[in-house]
């Protein structure tokens, strides 16, 4: 089978994906971009991250669109991507730690004061603030996809008050109180020390994260962004952070990446800002994850992690 992987790679994480994939799926001839043009008839498979637009065009025998990021919001916006293919996206444990892991150290830092203790040392200053138990915090997860849940059952487990935002009813990981739709939003949010998201990046849920969002949190509250950087209002997050209605932000993402050096969100001293790495993919596992797709692929099967194209993720 050939498969093409597509993708703004730089020469050595070209070479780190090509010998993953040739190692989890040895029977597929691999190819790049400008190869594929030669044969574009028998490509059955795309591999993509973040491709540039037009690079899935003129392959008729194209089954499969395989993306290696979880999140697709710029491939559903790409009117280049042929929407009759079937587009899965990346869904690896790996990945889903990685990004608990993240939330874990923000929640963390947040109950403990550990941002604050380092902007106080910027300032020369030696001042304690009172410790706070895990059980002090209510922490509230916005979606409860793999992301959000791998992230809600981890800070259950550490002890804090934790609920969870999804669009249709969700069991919970245990421990985690759970609340769906528009309706339940208010509540959630007046529960909220801690508002963290993991929510698709959707006409939804474009700018949720706005003045109303912010006013509906306890004062000081913490906000974690670690979806997308359309969730944000900047200007309301500024306003509610320069006002001490939000005391902290922790931002991964952002509306334009890199964070272009004019903008207040790297200087702003209640804001910690992350390059886009709460959870990056992980070769060796999503590669397996990749090659599994494509058995299927091969075989006839149902595939799987597909998006749901009027859902929008
Ligand atoms: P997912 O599995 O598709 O889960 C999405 C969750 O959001 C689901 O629980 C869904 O509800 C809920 N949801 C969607 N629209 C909603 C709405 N209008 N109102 C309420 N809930 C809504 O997504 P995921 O894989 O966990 O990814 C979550 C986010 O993380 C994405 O934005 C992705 O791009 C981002 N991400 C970032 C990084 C990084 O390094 N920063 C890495 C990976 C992923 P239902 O359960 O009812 O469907």
């Amino acid at each position: 089978m050939d498969v093409l992987l597509c993708g703004r790679f730089d020469a050595d994480e070209r070479r780190e994906w090509h010998a993953a994939l040739a190692g989890a799926a040895p029977g597929v001839r691999w190819l790049d971009e400008a190869a594929a043009l030669v044969d574009a008839s028998r490509v059955r498979a795309a591999v993509v991250a973040n491709p540039a637009p037009g690079s899935l065009q003129g392959l008729p025998a194209l089954g499969l669109v395989q993306s290696l990021w979880a999140g697709v919001d710029k491939l559903l916006a790409d009117p280049t991507v042929p929407t009759t293919v079937p587009l899965a996206r990346m869904v690896d444990p790996m990945m889903s730690m990685a990004m608990a892991e993240t939330a874990l150290w923000a929640v963390l830092a947040l109950q403990r004061d550990f941002f604050t203790y380092a902007r106080q040392q910027r300032e020369g200053r030696w001042q304690q603030h009172p410790q706070r138990r895990a059980e002090d915090l209510r922490v509230t997860v916005l979606g409860l996809g793999e992301m959000g849940r791998a992230v809600a059952a981890v800070l259950a487990g550490r002890g804090h008050r934790v609920a969870g935002w999804s669009l249709s009813p969700r069991a919970a990981p245990g421990g985690v109180e759970v609340g769906h739709g528009a309706a339940a939003l208010p509540a959630l949010l007046a529960r909220s020390d801690v508002l963290i998201n993991l929510l698709p990046l959707t006409d939804a849920t474009r700018g949720i994260l706005d003045a109303r969002c912010f006013t509906s949190l306890p004062r000081g509250a913490g906000v974690v962004n670690l979806a997308r950087g359309g969730h944000v209002v900047d200007a309301d997050l500024l306003g509610a952070l320069d006002v001490g209605q939000v005391g902290h932000a922790v931002l991964d993402v952002f509306h334009a990446e890199p964070l272009p050096a004019a903008h207040r969100f790297w200087t702003h001293p209640r804001v910690t800002v992350l390059p886009h790495v709460a959870a990056a993919t992980d070769v060796r596992s999503a590669a397996a994850v990749v090659a599994r797709n494509l058995a299927h692929l091969a075989a006839g099967r149902p595939l799987e992690h597909l998006v749901d194209r009027t859902r929008g993720y």
